[in-house]
């Protein structure tokens, strides 16, 4: 009998890691890094949008030359339609992000179904056009979140590298960890916005882009955006 629950043990445990990984196979693919070995580098913002912190983003990435991908919290696309349709505008991609921000590993494939299509719908009505990409929030998922993001057409994504700005350690830190921790290939998740406060503070985040941009590319890095499915 000790076989069979040294088994049942390995698979919970097998189970749990993949719901908390972000890039995990188990629960169906994320895409946690860049397919290439080149030095490029895919800029990715969450949680926005942010009457502070979004418009001074874009208009960094747009005095740069810089397209980004915006993981859109329905919530906060229904407060400030107009700010998702200049990501749209501008070129930007946009990804869904759901629309509660709750963790999505524990609830109901009717729940998840629920977020993301609030999200979806939010984000389509604001920008007019949908999205093409899905990100976990926190990256948690379970069976059915990576399935039901791509039976809306979204290919999920996770990050390579978390640079934690939402914790609004300084913009110092914030634009030497993002150059210091970027790979060729990395995906790099910052926050425009704040997903459990709608007027959260993300100006660092803001404050950082320009440093970060100039010190990727003295660094000979290219900026690109995700590949689709
Ligand atoms: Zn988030």
């Amino acid at each position: 009998m000790i076989l069979p629950a040294v088994i049942g043990l390995s698979m919970f445990g097998g189970a749990v890691h993949g719901a908390l990984h972000r890039n995990s196979f188990i629960f169906g693919p994320a895409l946690g890094r860049l397919p290439t070995r080149e030095r490029e580098v895919a800029l990715t913002f969450d949680d926005g949008p942010n009457p502070n912190a979004t418009p001074r983003i874009l208009d960094t990435l747009r005095d740069l030359g810089v397209k980004a991908t915006f993981f859109i919290l329905g919530r906060h696309a229904e407060l400030w339609p107009k700010l998702v349709l200049r990501v749209a505008k501008e070129g930007h991609q946009l990804g869904n992000h759901g629309y509660f921000h709750r963790k999505l590993h524990l609830k109901s494939p009717f729940y998840v179904k629920r977020d993301l299509t609030l999200g979806k719908r939010a984000i389509e009505r604001a920008a007019g056009t949908s999205p093409q990409f899905f990100r976990a929030p926190h990256g948690f998922r379970s069976p059915w979140v990576t399935a039901i993001a791509a039976a809306m057409g979204q290919r999920t994504i996770g990050w390579s590298l978390g640079v934690w700005d939402s914790d609004r350690p300084g913009v110092d830190y914030i634009a030497a960890r993002t150059i210091d921790g970027t790979r060729p290939g990395s995906i790099v998740l910052l926050h425009d916005g704040d997903g459990y406060n709608a007027d959260g503070d993300r100006t660092q985040t803001a404050a950082a882009l320009p440093r970060i941009i100039a010190g990727l590319r003295d660094r000979g890095y290219e900026f690109v955006t995700l590949p689709g499915k």
